[in-house]
């Protein structure tokens, strides 16, 4: 740390981190303007000016913290004096109240599991520690703050989970009707309090339209103080960083370099786990494993990036076609392809294949996974293959396979244990408010509720 830093003077002084925008046309923000704008104007992202680095005695002692206690210290360097030490553990303490397993498969192979959060994938990480971040920096304003999401199934229930019963802020869902999966649809409709659930005639893309139009509106935003919970808010990077940090210290020693893989979509994921790295973890490669949607495979390869649409697969929360992390995992690394592709390997895999290894590490090892965690685990297994097989790999599973029963069940011809909270949550009644996909539809409702 040291250059980024402002010193606001005084005995007393306070330490504030800067965030830059990775397109560099607007001034560097604290970091509680970086979570509560979400994005910088210029249409970037925001990145913390230095990274802080961890001391080795740390790093010595990773093996003896709890996952809370790496959290804390981590995020105290990004955040430096904005938030009290003791409001910090609180939020954080409060955030991750779940478990993050990790097994060994077999050999060398392990599995971090972090689905073990309300809406059983990863994203209730970032979104769990989003909503109280949001809500200690909203805590003294006086008016209620309206978060408006559109979403195609995932991403709203974790956000909306994580902002559930956070006091001064009310959440409104839009989801295309019929267009999300049963266990979604629930997940999106049955959660109560502070949020609710708009069922819109439409496609995920009108439901987008309808928001952004919102946030255009200057009666709606005046009124209502709308906010966005957008998925690349530094707050909902930030904590997705501590699990590598907990998994490495779990099988391995300091300075020991062992090797991570991440199945990736917008590549926020893996990005935490490079800024891991920065922070100082040793980490020897990084996989980046994608469906066919291998924008980023294909840049490490070549040297191009070339976005796409997206392509439709199994493994649907990876279907993207312009991740839009990217920037961020790039500037990691100095602007550098020649950096980049020397520390991370890309591996492609389609859905016939996704269906063989779900069904042949269930057989061989008795292990269920989801469809995305399918391409965590072969990236991993073919990568150390190719080098030996005598490192250490951790692949990250990102979501239950209970979540995904309708392609896993057939392939591995079981049933796959649906957890008590879900199958609570499948007999809970829907509640959600039916709507058309115009703009005005949303506004109306919005002055009238
Ligand atoms: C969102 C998601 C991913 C992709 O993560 P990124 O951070 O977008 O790369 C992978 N698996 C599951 C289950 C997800 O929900």
């Amino acid at each position: 740390m040291g250059a980024g830093r402002k010193f606001s003077g005084g005995k007393n002084g306070i330490f504030y981190m800067q965030y830059y925008s990775t397109k560099g046309q607007v001034k560097p923000v604290s970091f509680k303007d970086a979570v509560l704008k979400g994005l910088p104007e210029d249409n970037g992202l925001y990145m913390p000016e230095s990274i802080p680095i961890l001391s080795e005695e740390f790093l010595k002692e990773l093996s003896e913290k709890s996952f809370q206690d790496i959290a804390i210290e981590i995020v105290s360097g990004f955040v430096e004096d904005e938030i009290k030490k003791s409001d910090l553990e609180k939020i954080v303490h409060s955030a991750f109240d779940f478990d993050v397993p990790l097994i060994n498969i077999h050999d060398n192979i392990f599995v971090l599991e972090t689905f073990h959060g309300p809406t059983l994938a990863f994203k209730d990480f970032g979104a769990r520690f989003m909503a109280r971040v949001m809500g200690h920096f909203l805590q003294n304003e006086s008016k209620e703050v309206n978060i408006l999401v559109a979403t195609s199934g995932d991403t709203g229930s974790a956000v909306a989970q994580g902002f559930l019963g956070v006091e001064g802020i009310k959440v409104t869902l839009l989801y295309p009707k019929g267009k999300v999966s049963k266990i979604q649809e629930q997940q999106l409709t049955t959660i109560g309090q502070n949020v609710t659930a708009l069922e819109v005639d439409g496609t995920f893309d009108d439901c987008q339209t309808m928001v952004k139009e919102a946030f255009l509106d200057k009666e709606l935003k005046e009124k209502l103080n709308l906010s966005s919970a957008n998925s690349i808010n530094i707050a909902r990077l930030l904590p997705q960083s501590f699990y590598y940090l907990y998994a490495y210290s779990l099988v391995a020693d300091y300075p020991e370099d062992i090797i991570f893989c991440t199945p990736s979509g917008n590549f926020g994921n893996l990005c935490a786990g490079v800024l891991a790295w920065k922070m100082g973890l040793p980490v020897k490669k990084f996989v980046a494993a994608t469906n066919i949607n291998d924008i980023v495979p294909t840049y490490l390869d070549t040297g191009l990036f070339n976005p796409k649409g997206s392509v439709r697969t199994l493994s649907n929360a990876m279907d993207v076609g312009n991740p839009s992390n990217f920037p961020r995992i790039l500037d990691l690394y100095d602007g550098s392809h020649e950096k980049m592709s020397g520390h991370m390997i890309g591996k492609v895999y389609g859905d016939k294949q996704t269906k063989e290894i779900i069904k042949s590490v269930y057989k061989k090892y008795d292990y269920v996974l989801c469809p995305h965690s399918a391409i965590g685990y072969q990236g991993l297994f073919d990568t150390l293959e190719e080098r030996g097989m005598n490192e250490k790999g951790v692949f990250i599973s990102t979501a239950s396979p209970a979540k995904f029963g309708d392609i896993v069940e057939p392939v591995i011809k079981e049933k796959v244990e649906v957890p008590e909270r879900l199958q609570k949550i499948v007999k809970r009644k829907k509640q959600a408010v039916s709507m058309g996909n115009q703009p005005g539809d949303l506004k109306s409702y919005l002055l009238n509720s």
